[in-house]
C-alpha cells in the first residue's frame, strides 16, 4: 500500500473502524456475547455497539491490541503503515515526532504493534531442507560488576544467545531468544532442540554449523548436515547463508535504530523482524497485521 492509498483509505476514524469491523467480523458484526447479529453500531460513537438481543454493550476493539487507548485511530493506523514499511522498523523516538504523541504514548503502540506481530496462528511446519544458527544479541557488560566476565565474541558472552530457523524452500524464519542458565554458559542441546521442535515436526535435513550443542541431533530423526567453516568455500548446498543473513539485518535494525533491547523484550524484537521478513513479499501484509490485532 503506497501512502496515497494509505491516506486515502484511512482519513477518518470511521472509515477505519468499518474497515476494522470487516477484518474482525467478516460481513456481519456479532455479539461477543450471545452470538446474535441484531447488533447496532452507535451513531455517536461507532466504536461501540448495542446487542437487540441481550442488551449486552460492547467495543469493537474489545480483546485488541487497541483496547484501552484513547489515542486517535488515525495515529494508530499510521504508526502502523510506517512500522511495517520501514526496513528496520521505527523508535519511540521517531514515532513520537511523526504522528505528535508522547514519547510513553509512542512507546507503547509500538510494544502493542509487536503483540500483534508474536501474535500468529499456528502456521504451516517448516520441513524438506532447513537452516540452524544460533546468534548472540546484546549489550556490554555492566561496568565495575567483578563477576561479568571480559567482553568476548560468541559463544560464552554475556549477550543473549537467540537461535534461528528457516525453512530453505519458502524462506520463512522463526527465532527464538534461549535464555542463558548462568552466566556465561554454553547454549545447550536441549534449547536448540526445544526451539528446532516447535517449527520442525517431519524428518528433515538440517543444516548448521559446527557448534557441539548440535550433536543432540543425532538422537532426533533428522538429517544433521554440518557446515565446515574451515574450508575456503563451503561444500556447495550445506551452509546456512540464508540465516546469516536474517542475522545480520536484526542486528543492525536492533543497533541502528534502537541501539540497546533489554533481554526482557528482545522476543518482542526478534517477534518483528520475523515478521517483516516472513511477509515480506506479502501485499496484504497490513490486513494480516490487523487480523492478529484480535489477541483472542
Ligand atoms: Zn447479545
Amino acid at each position: 500500500m503506497t501512502f496515497q492509498e494509505f491516506l486515502t483509505r484511512f482519513n477518518t476514524e470511521a472509515k477505519i473502524i468499518a474497515y476494522f469491523i470487516k477484518i474482525r467480523y467478516g460481513d456481519e458484526l456479532r455479539c461477543n456475547h450471545c452470538g446474535s447479529t441484531k447488533v447496532y453500531q452507535r451513531h455517536t460513537n461507532h466504536k461501540v455497539c448495542d446487542c437487540e438481543s441481550c442488551h449486552n454493550t460492547f467495543s469493537v476493539f474489545k480483546n485488541t491490541i487497541f483496547e484501552h487507548s484513547s489515542t486517535d485511530l488515525r495515529k494508530w493506523f499510521y504508526a502502523i503503515h510506517l512500522f511495517l514499511n520501514g526496513k528496520k522498523g521505527i523508535s519511540a523516538m521517531q514515532l513520537q515526532r511523526e504522528i505528535g504523541v508522547t514519547y510513553k504514548t509512542a512507546w507503547r503502540i509500538l510494544h502493542q504493534i509487536r503483540k500483534a506481530m508474536s501474535n500468529k496462528e499456528a502456521e504451516a511446519f517448516f520441513n524438506a531442507i532447513v537452516e540452524v544458527d544460533e546468534t548472540y544479541v546484546g549489550g556490554k557488560p555492566r561496568k565495575g560488576n567483578k563477576d561479568d566476565l571480559p567482553r568476548k565474541r560468541g559463544r560464552g558472552t554475556r549477550k543473549t544467545p537467540v537461535v534461528g530457523v528457516i525453512s530453505r524452500d519458502d524462506k520463512r524464519v522463526e527465532a527464538g531468544v534461549a535464555k542463558p542458565d548462568r552466566a556465561g554458559k554454553k547454549l545447550s542441546g536441549k534449547q536448540l532442540m526445544a526451539i528446532i521442535d516447535r517449527v520442525v515436526k517431519d524428518a528433515s535435513v538440517i543444516m548448521t554449523d559446527e557448534f557441539s550443542g548440535y550433536n543432540i541431533l543425532k538422537y532426533s530423526e533428522h538429517i544433521h548436515k554440518i557446515v565446515d567453516h574451515s574450508k575456503e568455500f563451503s561444500r556447495g548446498d550445506i551452509h546456512v547463508n540464508n540465516l546469516e543473513a536474517f542475522w545480520s539485518i536484526l542486528k543492525r535494525g536492533i543497533l541502528g535504530i534502537y541501539h540497546h533491547v533489554s533481554v526482557k523484550y528482545l522476543q518482542g524484537y526478534i517477534n518483528e523482524f520475523c515478521f517483516r521478513y516472513n511477509h515480506r513479499e506479502n501485499e496484504h501484509m497490513f490486513d494480516t497485521l490487523i487480523k492478529q490485532s484480535v489477541l483472542v
